[in-house]
């Protein structure tokens, strides 16, 4: 027997759960997963919790931490991961607790990628399958072409926020015993399953092009804290100021509709402020 699982999904999004536990079990199900790492920004409270209560799936602790470099992924924590540390001291500490670092889309231009740094950092292994990515064919055989040139372990997954998405690309690890799945990855025992998730044009060109009727992502939506609404990646970069801190910014992504923004930073402090709120997180485990 192999275990197959989705090693990168979004199950809170900016405040919103997007993946509640029944959603997940239903998913789960219905691919033939035996589980996901679920790997939110800012917090693992809501992945602790996923994993309380679906104790007969594998749910694996993660996040997707945010660095000064671009996003690095850890699976197998016991403690949230500072954000907005290099992307070296991030992956340290991620192995420190014993987890695994997995750099995701490192090649993927709208997003915050590691880009070029993913061919020296001590990473285990490198996401050359991005669902989200998968219509978009360059980023991934990037990823790829660095993962073969280091000889470093491939990972697939969706990176989605979207229920009805997850599992439609996948990790197979070779073993049996779930215990055994981090290190599995980190030597490589592992099959990939490809394929895209659809390309969501509507959502990509009309936030381009600035309309402010824009429907949220349908496979990965991005809240605006403020207001609730979608946020998009607009054609060329705009000078906004933070609406809490104030902060000058050059910046594409906004909020359609209401043409809110947020720093990166302050967008962490109100992603955790509502942590605490829904699930209790501590005050410690909340400290940026
Ligand atoms: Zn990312
Ligand atoms: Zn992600
Ligand atoms: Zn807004
Ligand atoms: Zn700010």
């Amino acid at each position: 027997m192999t275990l197959k699982l989705d090693l990168h999904i979004h199950s809170v999004s900016n405040g919103k759960i997007h993946v509640d536990c029944d959603q997940l079990k239903e998913s789960l199900l219905k691919k033939g997963l035996h589980g996901v790492a679920v790997t939110n920004f800012f917090d693992i409270s809501h992945a602790l919790l996923l994993k309380e209560q679906l104790k007969e799936f594998i749910i694996i602790v993660g996040q997707e931490v945010w660095t000064k470099d671009g996003h690095v992924i850890g699976l197998g924590l016991k403690e949230r991961v500072t954000d907005f540390l290099s992307a070296e001291e991030t992956i340290g500490r991620i192995h420190e607790q014993g987890g695994i670092a997995v750099a995701p889309h490192p090649y993927l231009f709208v997003s915050f990628c590691l880009g070029e740094k993913v061919t020296s950092l001590p990473i285990d292994a490198i996401e050359v399958y991005n669902g989200l990515a998968g219509g978009l064919l360059i980023p991934n055989f990037l990823a790829k072409r660095a993962a073969q040139k280091r000889n470093i372990p491939q990972v697939a997954s969706t990176d989605t926020t979207d229920a009805a998405s997850i599992g439609q690309t996948y990790t197979e690890v070779l073993v049996e015993n779930p215990d055994r799945i981090l290190e599995a990855v980190r030597t490589g025992q592992v099959k990939l399953h490809k394929r895209a998730l659809p390309l969501p044009f509507a959502f990509v060109f009309k936030g381009l092009f600035y309309s402010s009727n824009v429907a949220p992502c349908p496979v990965h939506s991005f809240p605006c804290l403020v207001c609730g609404k979608t946020m998009a990646v607009r054609m060329f970069k705009d000078k906004r100021y933070c609406l809490d801190c104030g902060k000058e910014e050059w910046t594409r992504i906004v909020c359609c509709t209401n043409e809110h923004f947020l720093c990166i930073e302050c967008v962490a402090k109100r992603n955790l402020a509502i942590s605490q709120e829904m699930w209790g997180t501590t005050k410690e485990a909340i400290k940026i």
